[in-house]
């Protein structure tokens, strides 16, 4: 599976990165990305012949893996047969993706509109929450993730929308659950959830329920730490959203596709909103492909009315083939119900397994192949083991544990003071656990800084 060390290639692989790609959210001078030869199915390897397990399934995404060779078979075959058509054709490979994705989606959310990612999903979930109630606020998370483009990016709650919010965009943050970081100050999970509907409506009653077009979530949010809600949350917004006429959008743009052992987490609740948008894992990857799901309510604005947006390569056939062929692996390989299963009986208790021998491990938590460590200097209080958004020096507790991980055979991902263990759905069970033996290894390290 490991082709044979080439360091010369990788060393021009390397220089021409550093002369001509200008990577996302990095400073270019001070970052030194790794060279990458090769992947296949939980791993990639370098160009000095170094293996790692992928525990971040690149940016959440290979939820089948690397180089699946059916869907890499599917790709090729709709290349020879018609790679391109524009978005106004009914073409095979679209009509059928969207047949599968509808087929799968919760309730009535019937209707996909295709876009070439998460944050275009985002953006059109949005025109169109605002187009159908005719109002122009959003309602977003705080604690939440939501994409890189114009509005998305507004709706972020991390500090990645800092640089580029000037304050107009008719978006308006509000506090979502999170028991262990309670901004309610609860200690029972009944007690968050309720506190937390109770600031939804005074937030709504405060903004002004005719000007609030949609309220978006994700479902369980990823990047911003994997916080599971509390039972009966997500079910008392759906009943506001219902009461205001407010337009509710899940973002399953992380948590879509199995990653929480479902095939969307909004499955776990019962849950049926009236926008789903999604990306990643609904082909893995492998071409980019996102979209909305969209209620046969919100669709109806737009039978006898156009709808003002779209995208060249919205669909395109190679990304939909590919989602077709992925949808179909899952099926097959029963992927959704092993990462469930994987998530039971080895992720699950091999971190709640870690947590006590570790005392920089604040809490567990997660579903399916979907789980965080929330990494703390000091249990009781519950500091976290960096300051929020910390970087150079006051980061490098994170930063030697990631180099733990690496140095161990493991890709971490690592955001703030946590680290998300996210393999593809269809990590094995050895894979699984030699990944909670490297960060076995790499927490001792980060042990170091608990008081
Ligand atoms: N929504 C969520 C929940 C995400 O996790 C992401 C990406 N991490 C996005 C939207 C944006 O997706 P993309 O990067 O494909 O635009």
């Amino acid at each position: 599976m490991t082709p044979h060390p080439d360091p010369r290639a990788g060393a021009a692989v390397k220089a021409a990165d550093r002369a001509h790609v200008f990577h996302s959210w990095s400073a270019q001078g001070l970052i030194d990305p790794l060279a990458v030869a090769g992947a296949e199915g939980s791993y990639f390897w370098d160009y000095d012949g170094n293996r790692y397990l992928d525990f971040t399934s690149g940016l959440v995404y290979t939820n089948i893996g690397y180089q699946h060779p059916k869907v890499v078979a599917a790709i090729q075959e709709q290349a020879g047969k018609l790679t391109t058509f524009a978005p106004a054709f009914a073409v095979e490979a679209r009509s059928e993706a969207a047949r599968l994705i509808a087929e799968r989606t919760p309730g009535d959310l019937d209707k996909i509109f295709f876009t070439n990612g998460g944050a275009e999903a985002v953006e059109n979930a949005i025109r169109m929450a605002r187009l159908h109630t005719g109002r122009p606020k959003v309602l977003s998370t705080y604690r939440s993730y939501h994409g890189g483009t114009a509005t998305a990016v507004n709706l972020t709650g991390d500090p990645r929308r800092w640089a580029s919010d000037n304050g107009t965009s008719g978006v308006v943050h509000f506090w979502g659950p999170f028991l262990y970081r309670s901004p309610f100050y609860s200690e029972t999970e009944q007690q968050e959830c309720e506190r937390a509907l109770q600031h939804l409506e005074d937030t709504i009653a405060f903004e002004g329920p005719a000007t609030i077009a949609a309220i978006i979530l994700e479902t369980i949010p990823g990047t911003a730490g994997i916080m599971t809600p509390p039972p009966g949350y997500l079910a008392g917004v759906r009943e506001i959203c219902d009461r205001y006429g407010i337009v509710f959008v899940l973002d399953e743009v992380m948590a879509g596709f199995g990653r929480t052992g479902a095939w969307f987490a909004a499955d776990h609740f019962g849950v049926v909103p009236d926008l789903l948008t999604f990306a990643k894992g609904v082909n893995s990857g492998y071409v980019p492909l996102g979209g909305v799901a969209i209620s046969g309510a919100v669709a109806a604005t737009f039978e006898n009315r156009p709808y003002p947006g779209g995208l060249t390569y919205s669909g395109h056939p190679l990304a939909c083939a590919a989602a077709v062929a992925t949808i179909n692996v899952m099926a097959q390989e029963k992927v959704v119900e092993h990462a469930a299963h994987i998530g039971e009986t080895v992720l699950g208790p091999g971190l709640r397994e870690l947590a006590e021998r570790h005392p920089s491990v604040g809490e567990v938590r997660g579903t399916g192949v979907f789980w965080a460590l929330d990494l703390v200097k000091d249990r009781e209080t519950r500091e976290p083991l960096v300051p929020y958004n910390a970087s150079g020096a006051a980061n490098a507790p994170m930063a030697a544990f990631a180099a733990a991980c690496k140095k161990n055979g493991l890709w971490p991902f690592v955001n703030m003071n946590r680290t998300h263990a996210v393999p593809p759905c269809n990590v094995t069970e050895a894979e699984a656990k030699e990944g909670l033996a490297a960060l076995d290894v790499a927490l001792s390290l980060a042990d170091e800084h608990t008081v």
